[in-house]
């Protein structure tokens, strides 16, 4: 990703609240944006599964915002998309464990 995403402005991570002003699609082309509703995160401070809906208010339909994925959810995913996540979570997990 090298241009800030206007979709992604004041998104925080429903598990620790850190403002995430980019995303990088981990199973298309690099400009691939996310989408509300279909589109599945990891917050790349703690590692919690999220995925991104409309925003609330004035800027529904123009922004994001992220919510956090149930175990449902997590089990109704294509293998291939829990797997990337599982990878996604693992490595945010071990690089924080280095710090
Ligand atoms: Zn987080």
């Amino acid at each position: 990703m090298s241009e800030r995403d206007p979709a992604l402005v004041d998104v925080t991570c429903p598990a620790c609240g850190h403002r995430l002003d980019g995303s990088t699609c981990a199973t298309a082309g690099p400009d691939t944006k996310p989408s509300a509703g279909t589109s599945v995160s990891v917050c790349v401070y703690c590692a919690a599964p999220c995925r991104f809906v409309d925003a609330l208010g004035p800027f529904a339909g123009k922004r994001l915002r992220l919510v956090l994925l149930t175990p449902e959810e997590m089990e109704e995913l294509p293998d291939d998309i829990r797997l990337v996540l599982a990878l996604a979570r693992a490595a945010i997990k071990q690089r924080k464990s280095l710090h």
